[in-house]
């Protein structure tokens, strides 16, 4: 029994436990490897780090590797990630070779070739798989919202794509016409994280005085990388219409990814947007307690976001019983049950109203911010994520 893993005992169960170790035994043996872009900033990031660390836990062996790239070769991931995402992008053979060749410059030193399973995450290093001889299967793990890709860049794409053995997407409509199998599996978030565990209220105080928040008035918070796909702008305009009704201020928490070179372009803009409205705080660290603090203490959260692959910001607003209100992107309506969570909203005006709604109806959001807690720990930790990668390692097992 991991030591660690079994104090997801008092959150989840001794069923769910007991399940995932038995699911776990068969692959004692196995040796697992992820390999991403990023060691933080972001939702993989996120991920991983606690998934990693309680996959070992449990005994299965696995290793987290990170793709190193200079800023030409994120400037084309990010411009790649923006087409997936639906945007307009100019795929020139320069692109393409700066692509590719880092890919193969990472696999000289990656040495990824006696795993068992291979789980790739996002567009950046998908062509690593030209690379290597497969031990077994390699598996593709998508966490980007491609419900309407761009066609060139997805056509693009798709010749590493199908060389993978399976792929792994958050949503159902996310599938895509392949050759290969693809499932669906949803992110998660770790309850017992800095970011996510229980905090005393004087804690959740210390936090907002050193993040120098003062609640004088009820909070409004986005929590997010600063990227246009967050749509940082727009709440701010839901805030002006909310302030309109009800006096409150706006927090836009965020930060910057080593992976993403749009950040400080986006922050400049919030900045000039923001002027000097004292109502609007933009803190740009990233500290894990104050994200936890800052989640408790928001009368209600936002994820205005326009793309969203899933967007962990929700359940971790939800577990911490704040409801959310979102937008109807990508993974976010898996999150909010819309009216019993929080509420799905798709346009500014929605979005302001049933924030002002929130806020003046402070039982409902209360009611709402349980009902978010439970269907989070129900669907949305990483106890269900280490057992769905255990119930698809058995299923390509068995090809
Ligand atoms: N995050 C953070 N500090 C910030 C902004 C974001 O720690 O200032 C975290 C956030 O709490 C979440 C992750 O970064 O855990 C973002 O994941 P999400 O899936 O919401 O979005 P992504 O950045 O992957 O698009």
């Amino acid at each position: 029994m991991g030591r660690l893993f079994n104090k997801y005992r008092a959150i989840v169960g001794d069923e769910a436990i007991g399940r995932i170790e038995e699911k776990a035994s068969p692959f004692s043996e196995k040796h697992v490897v992820h390999v991403n872009s990023t060691y933080y900033g972001g939702g993989v990031a996120e991920i991983l780090k606690s998934l990693v660390v309680l996959m070992n836990d449990i005994g299965v062996e696995t290793g987290w590797r990170m793709l190193r790239g200079n800023p030409e070769f994120f400037e084309v991931t990010k411009r790649f990630h923006n087409g997936l995402q639906g945007e307009k992008i100019y795929l020139s053979e320069r692109k393409k070779e700066i692509y590719v060749g880092e890919s193969k410059l990472n696999s000289l030193f990656m040495h990824i070739q006696r795993h068992d399973f291979a789980v790739i995450h996002d567009p950046q290093p998908l062509p690593l798989i030209n690379y290597y001889k497969k031990k077994g299967p390699w598996i593709w793990r998508c966490h980007i919202d491609i419900t309407n890709p761009n066609r060139k860049i997805w056509n693009y794409l798709t010749q590493f794509i199908v060389k993978y053995d399976a792929m792994i997407v958050s949503e159902y409509r996310y599938k895509k016409k392949l050759p290969i199998p693809q499932h669906v599996i949803a992110p998660s978030i770790d309850p017992l994280d800095p970011k996510n565990m229980d905090m005393r209220d004087s804690d959740v105080a210390k936090y907002l005085r050193i993040g120098g928040i003062d609640l004088d008035k009820p909070l409004i918070t986005q929590v997010s990388r600063f990227d246009k796909w967050k749509d940082p702008l727009g709440v701010i305009e839901v805030f002006n219409r909310v302030r309109e009704k009800v006096d409150c201020k706006l927090l836009l928490l965020g930060n910057f990814a080593p992976d993403d070179p749009e950040g400080q372009g986006m922050y400049d803009e919030i900045m000039a947007r923001k002027g000097d409205n004292k109502d609007i705080l933009v803190i740009n660290q990233t500290n894990r307690r104050l994200v936890n603090a800052v989640q408790r203490a928001s009368a209600v959260v936002i994820q205005k976001s326009i793309k969203e692959g899933f967007g962990l910001t929700v359940s971790e607003a939800l577990w911490k019983g704040t409801p959310v209100v979102g937008s109807m992107a990508g993974g976010i309506p898996l999150q909010i049950r819309d009216g019993v969570d929080g509420y799905l909203t798709s346009n500014k005006n929605e979005c302001a109203k049933r924030v002002i709604e929130l806020l003046n109806n402070r039982t409902l959001a209360k009611k709402m911010g349980e009902s978010g807690k439970e269907w989070v720990r129900k669907n949305f930790l990483t106890t269900r994520h280490m057992e769905d990668y255990l119930d698809l390692f058995a299923s390509l097992s068995k090809k």
